[in-house]
């Protein structure tokens, strides 16, 4: 297959200005780490500055390192860090720093652990909500291989909003997503979110892997149908050479039918998509405009 250029929408200015560098001095004070700068998310200045002052930022929890390998992400694997206790007051303490409205919590898969890490994340929104009583904390969580007690260990913390991303359509969680990754075990872990908490449920797909149209609506609806509030679609960027490659960049006017799609025919609550969209993309701003809708 011949490697299709990257179209004009895709082209980005690096970010810049004050407040950037404040964030990112205050991060490295903390030694810690945001997906924003991990995965050089082309939304950073967007994300970072907000629309009116303090923004979005998205920190990835328990290391750099995965105990899967996904296709699509350059995240490594193996050699996992041990668990930095400090981490769930450091991050709070940064979020006071800092300022921000709204905070994602993130992490790589830790498989390794007994409870795949999902007491972290509860110290962690636990930490954050203290400290930070107006900040709004999202936690975009793993799988926890569809372990029930696990996925209340994080909802008994109270997120505002539980994220766990499907990625894509049903018949590419392969080869796109690690084998122990699955359609239906992400769904269950939604379906339990939306039954058992307050909390909105979020999700996340990929478009530009292979996807058929009408999967794509079918995979809008089966998360609608299992309680999934908000839907966020955006481009798959090739990261190397080594990675899944991109089979298409789909257009923005079509990023706008399927937003249009989600929100007033599937009823959403509301859908984010767009050439450069990622799961926390200005999510502060979206999530408030959309409740005061
Ligand atoms: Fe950070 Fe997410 Fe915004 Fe990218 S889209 S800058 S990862 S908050
Ligand atoms: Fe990357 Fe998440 Fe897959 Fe790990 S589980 S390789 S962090 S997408």
């Amino acid at each position: 297959m011949s490697r299709a250029r990257k179209p004009e929408w895709l082209k980005t200015r690096p970010p810049s200005g004050e407040r950037f560098t404040d964030i990112k001095e205050s991060l490295r004070e903390r030694d810690l780490n945001t997906v924003c700068e991990e995965a050089n998310c082309p939304n950073l200045g967007e994300c970072w500055s907000g629309r009116d002052g303090p923004g979005t930022a998205t920190f990835m929890l328990m290391g750099d390192r995965c105990s899967r390998g996904c296709n699509f992400c350059d995240v490594e694997t193996g050699g996992m860090d041990a668990l930095d206790h400090e981490e769930p007051e450091q991050v709070a303490d940064a979020v006071a720093e800092i300022g921000l409205d709204y905070v994602v919590l993130t992490s790589v898969d830790r498989d390794d652990l007994p409870d795949q890490g999902a007491g972290h994340f509860a110290r962690t929104i636990e930490a954050i909500e203290e400290r930070n009583p107006g900040t709004l904390v999202e936690a975009l969580v793993p799988d926890f291989r569809g372990e029930e007690r696990l996925v209340r260990r994080v909802l008994d913390a109270e997120p505002d909003v539980f994220a766990h991303n499907v990625e894509t359509v049903d018949r590419l969680q392969w080869p796109v997503r690690d084998r122990r990754a699955g359609y239906e075990q992400s769904l269950s872990v939604l379906r339990q979110a939306a039954r058992e908490s307050d909390s909105y449920v979020k999700t996340s797909l990929m478009l530009g892997v292979g996807e058929y149209d009408h999967e794509v609506y079918q995979t809008l609806a089966d998360l609608r149908s299992v309680g999934v509030d908000v839907v966020t679609l955006g481009q798959y960027l090739q990261p190397s050479r080594s990675h899944l490659e991109v089979s298409e960049y789909v257009h923005p006017d079509a990023f706008d039918t399927w937003r249009r799609v989600a929100e007033e025919e599937l009823d959403f609550l509301y859908c984010a998509a767009g050439p450069m969209v990622r799961s926390s993309y200005r999510a502060g701003e979206l999530f408030v405009d959309a409740l005061a809708r």
